[in-house]
């Protein structure tokens, strides 16, 4: 069929080969203008204290509002950003509209209230990423200690003695810092504890496995017994029912982030959601 068409193979399997080249470029092309067109925004994640059951801040989840395509999922457009480079001016202005919003929500009087934002590869690669940060919470007034950095294993294992360099340089401006999608990698905690990790976030898939998958449940009581032993404070990523919140209170598990407490939202509604118990009602008025 295709030598039929008169330029044999070759032409029976460019259109799509075009196609994709194609729209990957127009993709980049957006991405670029993407931030200048307003077409960026984030999403915040609630986190919540097991023991107390409060709201205690929020992870920021960046979001692209395509003009043509909708709403594309950053699992699609990171990885055009960080091939691109554009992940350094991108997430730069991530760590700015996060941080304007944490400070807003530290001055209505949460004054503990965490944001968390997540960092790629690439940032935890780039040298000027601390003076960026630095720059960007000089730049807001936002207080060092609200913010908290997310660097994923695999991320911090590209380059484990260059990352541990970077990553002390934030700690010792009073930044948190947490191991995101732990257990997806290869590393064993007790290499990564040479790392200034505050925090460990487990990953999504092993908690899926609760109450049904033998593995999984040890692995997550494991991980919590360790990290804990290691003095890290721990928090289950994607809690969607009752009975895995169940097992990781009993377990000893700090903190949780998933669907049973709460989706990405926009700041209005986590305002909305904010605890009932510590927060006098009011102070968003306005
Ligand atoms: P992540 O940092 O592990 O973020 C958690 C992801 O799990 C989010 O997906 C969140 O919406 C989703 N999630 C939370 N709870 C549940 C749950 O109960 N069930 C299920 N099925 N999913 C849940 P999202 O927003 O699509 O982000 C995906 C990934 O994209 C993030 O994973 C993070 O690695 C990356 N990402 C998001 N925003 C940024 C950003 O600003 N910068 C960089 N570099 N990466 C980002
Ligand atoms: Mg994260
Ligand atoms: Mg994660
Ligand atoms: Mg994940």
């Amino acid at each position: 069929l295709a030598k039929e068409q008169g330029r044999g193979v070759y032409r029976f399997f460019s259109p799509d080969l075009d196609d994709r080249v194609h729209a990957r470029l127009q993709l980049e092309n957006d991405l670029r203008s993407a931030m200048d067109n307003n077409q960026l925004y984030l999403h915040y994640q609630p986190l919540m204290d097991l023991a107390s059951g409060e709201c205690i801040g929020t992870e920021a989840l960046l979001r692209w509002s395509h003009p043509e395509l909708g709403i594309i999922s950053p699992v699609d457009f990171i990885p055009v950003a960080e091939e691109t480079g554009l992940i350094l001016p991108i997430g730069n202005w991530v760590l700015r509209t996060a941080c304007t919003q944490a400070k807003k929500w530290f001055d209505a009087g949460k004054s503990n209230f965490r944001m968390a934002v997540n960092l790629s590869r690439r940032q935890l690669d780039y040298d000027g990423l601390a003076i960026d940060v630095k720059r960007i919470l000089e730049e807001t007034q936002c207080p060092a200690n609200l913010l908290e950095l997310e660097v994923t294993e695999s991320s911090a294992m590209q380059n484990p003695e260059q990352a541990i360099v970077i990553l002390n340089s934030l700690h010792e401006m009073g930044i948190c810092l947490a191991l995101d999608d732990y257990g997806t990698g290869y590393s064993s905690l007790a290499y990564l504890k040479r790392f200034p990790f505050d925090r460990l976030k487990i990953d999504r898939s092993f908690i899926d496995g609760i109450p049904t998958d033998a593995d999984d449940m040890s692995i997550v009581q494991t991980t919590i017994i360790l990290a804990r032993q290691l003095r890290l404070n721990v928090l289950a990523e994607g809690v969607e029912t009752q009975a895995q919140c169940d097992f990781l209170k009993l377990h000893g598990c700090d903190e949780i982030q998933g669907y049973l407490y709460a989706k990405p939202m926009s700041s209005e509604d986590v305002e909305k959601r904010f605890d009932y118990k510590n927060y006098s009602k009011g102070c968003f008025e306005n």
